[in-house]
């Protein structure tokens, strides 16, 4: 197998992965080029790009600095204690809760630092054009890592115990507590501009679509298959793409039958993470569980309704709210759904977006339990709640990711100028 002819056109065509039309565009375009039918962002362009490394090595050094100073404190009754951003999974993993203390280390330093590394080899590596193997499973792999990094929901969550902790104790503020949301911001700003197109594009040279390719029609009318990875369209028998060698599917292989399998499996993690305590409190010997919905009760019964809300809504709306809508789209490419186009993407995309939001809960429980260990006069143990509250949302957002969305377009035919004016 061989790469197409390149085409002469100053225009360049790229296929959508959200709805599968292949669409045209000038191929001097700077900034976003998005899908004219689902208004998908596809790739950007960017000739020299030292912004993203730089973000990167900024974000790694406000890492390394939260990682060297303590991050919350409080005194009571002359007892001081001081937290690391450590010591949210080491005392989790104290408490018999060694999954749960891997999951937090994972998702707020382990894999933010692994990406955050692997952007500023590939810069390097493909600004000095070496290493092309390393850096090509690197731009596999980066995009999958991505939505398992929550630094910036670690944030939201340090903020909700702060409001917590405050009733309770005197909490003082370290500098690794700003270093940190230096951190996730940075985190973020440099994600927004990763993009593997574009870095597919800098290892092997821009894209060369098949001279046949129409703009217009999607890549399944014209016997295509778009790469996932790099955005080459090929021929639709193809199992491996001919340019970056990912392995190639026409649509997501039982994309549907994974999905409900895993929402099934995030509907009965559900269940005892909704009736388990998620934390035990102790105070001077008296032992005090507490469920996810009893802890919204208190802060609401404590006037504490904005607090109270951030919890009901992280905590139940969002899980639950998550999992019937994937449902929907389920079904929503079975039959012609009532809702239009424009609205089924919007589902679609809060959907991803949203679910791991719900893990604030789980980093909250990590925080107030590495707080607040006074011996007797107050301790919080993690309770079973916890771990099986973070497995439904790891469920759901394994479900979002498994979903193919192109399957929802494929029931709508195959005219641009159709759906251009349903989501318009
Ligand atoms: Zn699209
Ligand atoms: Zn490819």
């Amino acid at each position: 197998m061989s790469l197409p002819e390149p085409r002469d056109e100053q225009s360049r065509v790229l296929p959508c992965h959200e709805c599968d039309m292949v669409s045209a565009h000038d191929f001097h375009t700077t900034g976003w080029i998005e899908c004219p039918r689902c208004q998908h962002p596809i790739t950007h362009h960017t000739p020299k790009d030292t912004l993203t490394p730089a973000l990167a090595m900024s974000a790694l050094v406000m890492l390394t600095l939260s990682l060297c100073f303590p991050y919350l404190g409080f005194e009571k009754s002359g007892i001081e204690r001081i937290m690391t951003i450590n010591d949210a999974s080491i005392e989790l993993a104290t408490f018999d809760q060694p999954i749960l203390a891997l999951i937090t280390l994972l998702t707020i330093v382990i894999l933010p630092g692994c990406y955050l590394l692997a952007i500023l080899f590939l810069h390097y590596a493909l600004t000095m054009k070496r290493h092309a193997s390393i850096s090509k499973r690197l731009i596999q792999i980066l995009p999958t890592i991505q939505p398992w990094m929550m630094a910036d929901v670690f944030v939201i969550a340090a903020l909700v115990s702060l409001v917590k902790l405050v009733g309770m104790v005197e909490v003082k503020l370290f500098p690794s507590f700003w270093t940190f949301a230096a951190f996730a911001f940075l985190l973020l700003a440099t994600t927004l501009r990763v993009n593997s197109i574009q870095l597919w594009e800098r290892q092997l040279g821009t894209l060369q679509q098949p001279r046949d390719a129409r703009p217009g029609h999607t890549s399944r009318s014209q016997n295509l298959s778009a790469c996932h990875h790099c955005g080459q369209l090929q021929n639709c028998h193809n199992t491996h793409c001919i340019r970056c060698h990912h392995s190639l599917h026409e649509r997501a292989p039982l994309s549907l039958q994974r999905v409900i399998a895993l929402l099934l499996t995030a509907t009965l993690f559900s269940i005892p993470a909704q009736s388990l305590p998620i934390m035990v409190t102790t105070a001077l010997g008296k032992e005090d569980p507490a469920t996810i919905i009893a802890g919204a009760m208190l802060f609401l019964k404590h006037g504490d309704w904005p607090i109270a809300l951030i919890i009901f809504t992280a905590s139940v709306l969002i899980p639950f709210g998550k999992i019937m809508a994937i449902a929907w789209l389920c079904l929503a490419t079975r039959r012609t759904s009532p809702m239009n186009m424009k609205t089924q993407m919007r589902l679609y995309r809060v959907t991803e977006w949203i679910g791991r939001w719900s893990m604030v809960d789980v980093f909250v429980i990590a925080i107030v339990v590495a707080m607040l260990q006074i011996g007797q006069i107050l301790s919080v143990a993690p309770g079973l709640g916890g771990i099986a509250f973070c497995g439904m949302v790891i469920f759901t957002m394994l479900a979002s990711h498994q979903f193919d969305p192109r399957l929802i377009w494929d029931n709508q035919g195959d005219n641009l100028k159709t759906q251009e004016s349903d989501v318009g």
